[in-house]
């Protein structure tokens, strides 16, 4: 496109490319070399512990904060140089800073001011409240508004402007988990009425699970994987992405030969597709998430073949109840693996001390070398 942007709402499909995008603060790089494709119309979570680098990304993509390096490019444009409101992007953040003097329809309207597009306000605005479940609440003071819909009056006062990019820094961050859940399920059905990309921040992994088609995983400026949450849970690239996201059982492990392991006084046979080889080594560390982890009480060979291959003995450390299921901490040699084993009448009683064994199948394992 030449002459600059396109001023028409959605005039964009709202694809977004970030390349080798890098920002130091002093001589920290806070985000470091970040390359990343969001597609037109899609839910994406930038998700990462504080402090990785995820809300200057975003800045970045808003265009708040100039990189050092690197460009953001929306449907093909190179933006990085545009001032933010050339970017037709727009942004919720966790304080949503509304107008208290102004009433809801006024908040909601005032973005429309600035838009080198002409609307028809009240069209607009009714719309902006329609989507957030907000008609009828146009004349009521921000102050008598409970924070979740203020929340939502800041949603619709950004969605009022029709971006083709919407951008939201922990939006939900300040309301309560029984609020959180609910809005997390309004924001992902907006999406799909809106047909708007979504780039969300968060730490929160349940939130970007639910509610995110795709996510990159940071990490200390750098993003380190990038995939469904069924990728990222089942697939993880690394150690650390294994661990972030949900929980999990790390052992060390030993390769023998090129398709299997040595793991708990075990030996399973694996597949490429399960090996993350950073180098040639027999050291290696599988991972195994605990719902994957079967405990077997009474003699080995009772136990049908199907629950996976069996471990040394072990010890159990101790059992948490939570509600559908047990956590089972059992010592295996030096190891002290978790084994999340449902609340029902499948599982026998299990208590502190008894002797047990674990069974993990093969393609449950996930094997790091290097
Ligand atoms: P959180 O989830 O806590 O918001 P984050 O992943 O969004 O964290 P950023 O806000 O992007 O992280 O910050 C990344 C790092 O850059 C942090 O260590 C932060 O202290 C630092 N940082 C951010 N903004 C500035 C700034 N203007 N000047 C100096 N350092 C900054």
């Amino acid at each position: 496109m030449s002459g600059g942007i396109d001023p028409r709402p959605n005039a964009y499909d709202g694809a977004v490319s970030l390349r080798h995008l890098v920002k130091r603060f002093g001589e920290r790089a806070v985000v470091d070399e970040v390359s990343l494709d969001v597609r037109a119309g899609e839910f994406f979570s930038l998700l990462g512990p504080s402090g990785c680098g995820k809300t200057t990304t975003l800045r970045m993509i808003a265009g708040f904060e100039q990189p050092d390096s690197g460009s953001v490019v929306i449907d093909d444009v190179d933006v990085t140089d545009f001032a933010p409101e050339k970017r037709l992007c727009n942004t919720v953040f966790q304080q949503y800073a509304l107008f208290p003097h102004l009433d809801v329809r006024q908040n909601v309207a005032f973005g429309l001011r600035f838009s080198p597009f002409e609307r028809d306000e009240d069209k607009a605005v009714g719309k902006a409240l329609e989507s957030v479940r907000l008609t009828g609440f146009e004349k009521r003071r921000v102050q008598q508004l409970s924070g979740g819909e203020q929340q939502r009056v800041a949603l619709a006062r950004a969605i009022v402007l029709e971006p083709s990019v919407l951008l939201l820094d922990e939006p939900l961050g300040a309301l309560d988990a029984q609020l959180r859940h609910a809005l997390q399920v309004e924001l992902s059905t907006l999406q799909r009425e809106l047909d708007t990309t979504f780039i969300y921040v968060t730490h929160d992994q349940e939130e970007a699970f639910t509610m995110s088609d795709r996510i990159g995983m940071m990490r200390d400026g750098k993003l380190l994987q990038v995939g469904s949450p069924e990728e990222l849970y089942d697939e993880p690239n690394s150690v650390e992405v294994a661990t972030f996201v949900g929980t999990a059982n790390v052992l060390p492990a030993r390769m023998v030969g090129a398709a299997a392991v040595a793991a708990l006084g075990a030996q399973f046979s694996v597949v490429p597709g399960q090996i993350v080889a950073a180098a040639h080594s027999a050291a290696c560390t599988v991972m195994v998430r605990p719902e994957r982890v079967h405990v077997v009480v009474g003699p080995a060979n009772d136990a049908p073949e199907s629950v996976g291959r069996l471990t040394a003995p072990g010890e159990v450390l101790r059992v948490r109840f939570s509600g559908s299921s047990l956590l089972v901490s059992v010592r295996c040699g030096d190891e002290v693996v978790t084994a999340d084993v449902p609340n029902d009448d499948s599982v026998p009683d299990l208590r502190a001390g008894q002797s047990v064994r674990l069974a993990i199948r093969d393609e449950h394992l996930r094997v790091f070398v290097g």
